[in-house]
């Protein structure tokens, strides 16, 4: 078999062409979509992570605030920002980028943020909400990755799907939604004693384990969809510097029957449902000022 390939680019441009017309009504009614980004520190993939999801936010009509920090910034100095931008009604969307320097206790500082704001989804509330099925802000590598089975039509209820990782941003969500969509759901992490013996009888793989074209063809169950979330750069050998992801596309995509490519797949989904989840909230301000 051939893999079908899902191109989430594609996807994504189809999902922004709808955004900008929804960030434009909210603008026409006196509620201009507010995303503010925090970066602490030099790391060069962060920034450029951060770069991104501010010119997506320019190109879709969503405003963006940018805030720099150096990587020896006191904690609380942060703390403060986010207490600044929380009480001010003109910002809708707040993402602190991860990882965060050493003197930096990450979840305190994602707990900060207003849970109305939360728009990475990372805060314990919003977990709670994701781990019940209520509404909530929906980590948004997930929940593209749920957008995609929506647009390819994949079931999900009474499928056997296999998460490999089980990292807050990434493995739990992605586990957590699909079981909310009726799968029935294995999350395999490097303790796992036998991958393969898992990921061999699932319908639906989510690599999301960091390692280079590490989900093999022969790891895979004939016409299985595969999705890779992985991003990683090759770091020597003829390929170093090139992107590739943590399934090895060649090989998985003569056994599956749909699969995501690295770069263009997850990623550009990724920041789409950023930009959805911070217009989101701007709506949500719009129709309580409505309502008033
Ligand atoms: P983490 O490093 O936080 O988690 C990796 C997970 O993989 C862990 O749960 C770990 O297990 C598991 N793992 C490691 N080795 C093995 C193994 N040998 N067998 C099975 N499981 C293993 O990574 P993230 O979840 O943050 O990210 C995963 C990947 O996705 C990265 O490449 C990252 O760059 C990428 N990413 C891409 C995004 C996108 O937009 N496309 C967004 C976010 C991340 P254990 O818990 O036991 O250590």
């Amino acid at each position: 078999m051939t893999a079908r390939i899902l191109d989430g680019k594609a996807l994504a441009d189809r999902v922004r062409d709808e955004i900008s017309p929804r960030a434009a009504a909210l603008k026409a009614q006196g509620v201009e979509p507010c995303l503010a980004v925090i970066l602490v520190g030099g790391n060069p993939a962060s920034a450029v992570y951060v770069r991104n999801k501010v010119a997506a936010c320019e190109k879709a009509g969503i405003r963006s605030l940018k805030f720099d920090f150096p990587a020896e910034v006191a904690p609380d100095e942060v703390l403060a920002r986010i207490a600044a931008l929380n009480a001010d009604p003109s910002v809708h969307g707040i993402l602190v980028q991860l990882p965060l320097p050493p003197q930096f206790d990450e979840q305190a500082v994602l707990e900060a943020i207003a849970l109305e704001k939360d728009v990475d989804g990372f805060h314990a509330e919003n977990v709670g909400l994701l781990s019940q099925g209520r509404e909530c802000f929906i980590p948004c590598t997930p929940h593209g990755v749920m957008k995609m089975f929506e647009s390819e039509g994949v079931p999900l209820q009474g499928a056997e799907a296999v998460v490999i990782g089980r990292s807050n941003i990434v493995g739990k969500p992605m586990a957590m939604l699909l079981t909310n969509a009726g799968a029935t759901v294995t999350v395999c992490h490097s303790k796992t004693r036998d991958l393969a013996f898992h990921t061999r009888r699932a319908d639906i793989v989510v690599a999301a384990v960091g390692k280079p074209r590490f989900v093999t063809g022969d790891m895979i169950k004939p016409g299985a969809v595969v999705i890779d979330v992985g991003i990683n750069r090759i770091e020597s050998g003829p390929e170093a510097g090139k992107l590739c992801g943590d399934v090895d596309f060649d090989s998985v995509s003569q056994v599956a029957s749909l699969v995501t490519p690295v770069p263009g797949g997850v990623g550009p989904m990724t920041i789409t449902m950023l930009l959805e989840n911070t217009l989101e909230s701007a709506e949500r301000v719009a129709r309580a000022k409505g309502q008033r």
